[in-house]
């Protein structure tokens, strides 16, 4: 995930990693800021059960810090979240909720039914890490290792996933202790490989996370009526809320692009086709997609040609090269519209060398929207969870979060949690999946209360 805006206008630091999840905010426009602004920042009252959801979890804050350290110590890639699946199902046994396991592989939900007849809310967490060797000087360091891709890797909650399963174990703890007053129920969704699982590649056929935890029926029996998630970030303050209405993340697609061409010598290029030159053609055309075919005006749009293989020696011409990339953009159809030009332009600067190319387009992730009649419904609740100065708006970010499949099904509204120390300069703060990532874990009990009153405020609207 991630890297860092401070205030909303001064930074844009755009660095498009090759992992999903959290990326770079881009620059905010006026419309985003008019449509943040829609709501005309209300503050919700506090409800019945306010006061007694910030005691609560105040009273497990310990608990929740120390879920999250050994979480922290002991992380697991996308797909192998075995022990932190089983300390996830034996909290939410602890409390007394219906729990299922292995659903997507490792994932885990629980049901929480309240005393009170009511609509059904779901919260969301994912549990998996990333191959990264941990550079932070905690004593909960990580010193795991694991298989990723089929080669061994150093294991580090780099994306602070550990943070979002203690978080909603602390949630689940909370509401719990509410039960029979709660007006309705609450779904607590535990699942795996929001990266990608560890052991495979998308090909276009395959599916994880949030995708295959759908798939199995997540969202229904009971039916989800709202979903909420939210992700920590080092782009803001420690415990400060960040949201948008509309689109928030951006879609992310991978695309193959094989130029074949004929092999000749390297001192006689004539007598054959340079795959190379025309796949560095290539590269460029798809630039042009963005820079002169897009409509920027309506949503900023990017096209990363993320490795290009050819070749085996100085002199010789090659047969083949092969490039790979990825795609973000926040509109579906501009989406479709870049996926055609894609394929259209690889296609036809191939063909006008006479070389060929072939041409591969996969969706991963779809963009995170936050509905905007649902924003302003549930955006009075984070103000008045996070308190006068401690929310904004939150810029547009480049990365991506699978969060987005849930919000096809029910309205969905996913949120930023600032996790670094108050006084830092935002702008040194090393980004989400960085081996230096950091967590003020001072921030943890706001995401307890932000996703315990965003349940109760749900379910006792009428
Ligand atoms: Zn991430
Ligand atoms: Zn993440």
């Amino acid at each position: 995930m991630n890297i860092s805006s401070t205030k909303k206008y001064k930074q844009l630091r755009l660095s498009i990693a090759a992992a999903l999840c959290l990326g770079s905010p881009l620059l905010p426009g006026t419309a985003a800021a008019v449509a943040a602004g829609s709501d005309a920042q209300k503050v919700a009252p506090p409800s019945a059960l306010s006061a007694k959801i910030d005691s609560k979890a105040r009273e497990i804050e310990s608990k929740l810090i120390a879920w999250r350290r050994d979480i922290h110590e002991h992380p697991e890639l996308g797909n192998q979240e075995k022990r932190t699946a089983k300390l996830v199902a034996d909290h939410l046994r602890s409390l007394g909720m219906d729990v299922k396991t292995g659903v997507a592989v490792t994932g885990v939900v629980g049901v929480l039914k309240g005393g009170k007849p009511g609509p059904v809310v779901a919260l969301r967490a994912d549990m998996d890490a990333l191959p990264v060797k941990e550079q932070v000087d905690v004593p909960f360091a990580s010193k795991a290792t694991g298989t990723f891709l089929g080669k061994p890797v150093d294991v580090m909650h780099a994306c602070g996933h550990d943070t979002h399963t203690a978080m909603l174990m602390a949630t689940a703890e909370v509401l719990a202790s509410m039960k029979d007053e709660l007006p309705g129920t609450v779904k607590f969704i535990f699942q795996p490989a929001e990266e990608t699982p560890a052991d495979f590649e998308p090909d276009g056929t395959n599916t994880w996370g949030a995708k295959q935890m759908i798939a199995e029926g997540v969202m229904d029996n009971p039916k989800v009526d709202a979903v909420f998630g939210l992700h920590v970030s080092s782009s803001y303050e420690a415990g400060k809320l960040y949201w948008r209405s509309g689109p928030a993340m951006a879609a992310a697609d991978q695309f193959w692009v094989d130029v074949k061409g004929r092999q000749t010598h390297g001192a006689r290029p004539w007598q054959g086709v340079d795959p190379i030159v025309v796949g560095s053609q290539i590269v460029m055309g798809l630039q042009t997609i963005i820079s002169r075919q897009s409509n920027l005006a309506l949503e900023p749009a990017v096209i990363t040609v993320g490795t290009f293989h050819a070749g085996n020696r100085m002199n010789i011409v090659p047969e083949d090269a092969a490039m790979t990339g990825t795609v973000r953009t926040y509109d579906e159809g501009m989406k479709k519209d870049i996926h055609q030009r894609i394929k259209h332009t690889a296609e036809s600067i191939a063909t006008s060398a006479n070389a060929s190319a072939k041409v591969k387009v996969v969706e991963l992730y779809n963009a995170v929207v936050n509905p905007p009649d649902f924003t302003e419904k549930m955006g009075p609740t984070l103000r008045r969870v996070a308190g006068e100065g401690n929310y904004d708006l939150q810029p547009k970010s480049s990365a991506s979060e699978d969060f987005s499949f849930y919000q096809q099904k029910a309205p969905g509204m996913f949120f930023y949690l600032g996790v670094t120390p108050k006084g830092k300069d935002l702008s040194k703060a090393a980004p989400n999946h960085s081996p230096h990532f950091y967590v003020d874990e001072s921030a943890m009990i706001t995401g307890v209360r932000a996703m315990s009153n965003l349940a109760v405020d749900f379910l006792s609207m009428k």
